[in-house]
Order: structure tokens, then sequence, then C-alpha cells
């Protein structure tokens, strides 16, 4: 099978691409099919941004197309940033402007008043344009009070995943190998179910 993946950004080729090639699945790239449409991501939840964005890729391209909306809901602050997370600071994809915001939203909270979730929308739309497969996979924990880490991308810093059952002996998104986040990340949860999906999905 031949997907496009329908995203502009870099980290998320990389982190779907590494997980796809595992299952076999062969990736195309934006690049590889001369770009991708504009979509104006303005539907009120990430499911219907992701559904938007594959399916403007597919019927451009005339391939099967993943796509991917995603990113941060703080408790405190009422599951914003939410469908805004890359636009948070005001500058598409300022994920420095983004934290240092987050970090002044949240000055002064202790830790068990800190929760947050990464949310992942994944959407597989067939060569038509018509929305196969729609999953959603979250990732929760707390906001740290300071960046740790370089790793990754966006509130990958700020991010510390406390779900049970996962030994990262205290460190955050930031400071974990690229297979360790993907074993517990949002978009590793719900790719991993998409793909126990997929051959379903390809035979209707
Ligand atoms: P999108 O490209 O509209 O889906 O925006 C996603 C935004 O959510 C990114 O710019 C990041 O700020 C944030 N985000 C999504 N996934 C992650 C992640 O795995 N780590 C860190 N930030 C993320």
């Amino acid at each position: 099978m031949e997907l496009l993946l329908a995203t502009n950004n870099a980290k998320k080729v990389a982190e779907l691409s590494r997980m796809l090639a595992s299952l076999g699945v062969s990736v195309l790239t934006p690049d590889n099919v001369g770009g991708l449409p504009d979509v104006d991501e303005d539907q009120p939840d990430f499911a219907g941004n992701a559904a938007k964005k594959a399916r403007a890729a597919a019927e451009r391209s005339g391939h099967w197309c993943l796509a991917d909306d995603s990113g941060l809901e703080v408790d405190h602050l009422g599951g914003a940033p939410g469908v805004r997370s890359a636009r948070y600071a005001g500058e598409h994809g300022d994920d420095a402007a983004n934290n240092v915001k987050l970090l002044a939203e949240l000055a002064n909270l202790p830790a068990e008043r800190r929760g947050a979730r990464f949310v992942c929308a994944l959407a597989l739309a067939d060569p038509s344009g018509q929305i196969a497969c729609a999953i959603e996979g979250t990732a929760s924990g707390r906001i740290l009070d300071a960046p740790r880490g370089d790793g990754d991308f966006g509130y990958d810093p700020l991010f510390l995943f406390t779900e049970p059952g996962f030994d990262a002996t205290g460190r955050g998104f930031a400071e974990l190998e690229a297979d360790e986040k993907s074993a517990v990340s949002h978009r590793g949860r719900a790719l991993r179910t998409l793909v126990e999906q997929l051959p379903t999905v390809l035979t209707l």
C-alpha cells in the first residue's frame, strides 16, 4: 500500500514514516506529489480538521492520504490551546513563543493542577476523498515548570507523561528517544490503532 502523508510538518512526517515503515506501508510525502492543497483548519475539533486535510489531499493527488490534527489540552485552561495549539501565541508554528505563553498562563500552579493531554486525530481518505477511517489517540500527563530536553517539537519540552506503567525515570517528552515517545504518544497510539484497522479498511 502507498500512502501520502498529508502534512508539511517534518517532525510529524518523521514520526509517522518511521512507524509505517516498520509495518510495510510505503510512504509518499508532499514533495513527491508537488505539495498539498491549502486547507483552512477552521473546524471545532481535531477530528474535523484531520478529515478536512485528508479529504483535500486525496482529491488533489488521487492517493490514499493520511492526515493528522493534533494539539495539547490543558485542564486549567479549559482544554486550551486545543485546536489552536500551533497558533497559541499568534504566530503559526512558533513553538518557543507558544511554550513561553503556556508557562506564563500556568505560573505558580502546583503540579497537581497542571494536568494536560496531547490529542491526535488521524483521518485516512481513500483516493476519491472519502474518509475510510478516523481514529483518536491521547497521552496524559502534566505541564512542567520549565522546559526540559531538546528532542522533537512543539510542547514536548514542557510535557511530562504520567500514565501508569511507563518508566521514563522522570524524563519529559523532549528527553525521550524517538521510539520511546512513539510507544506512548498520542500519535503513536492513534497510528497503531489505524494500522490494526487497515486490513479491514482496504477491503471496503
Ligand atoms: P497541527 O499541525 O495543526 O496539527 O498543530 C499541532 C500543534 O500541536 C503543533 O504545532 C504543536 O504545537 C502541538 N503538538 C501536536 N503534537 C505534538 C507532539 O507530539 N509534541 C509536541 N507538540 C505537539
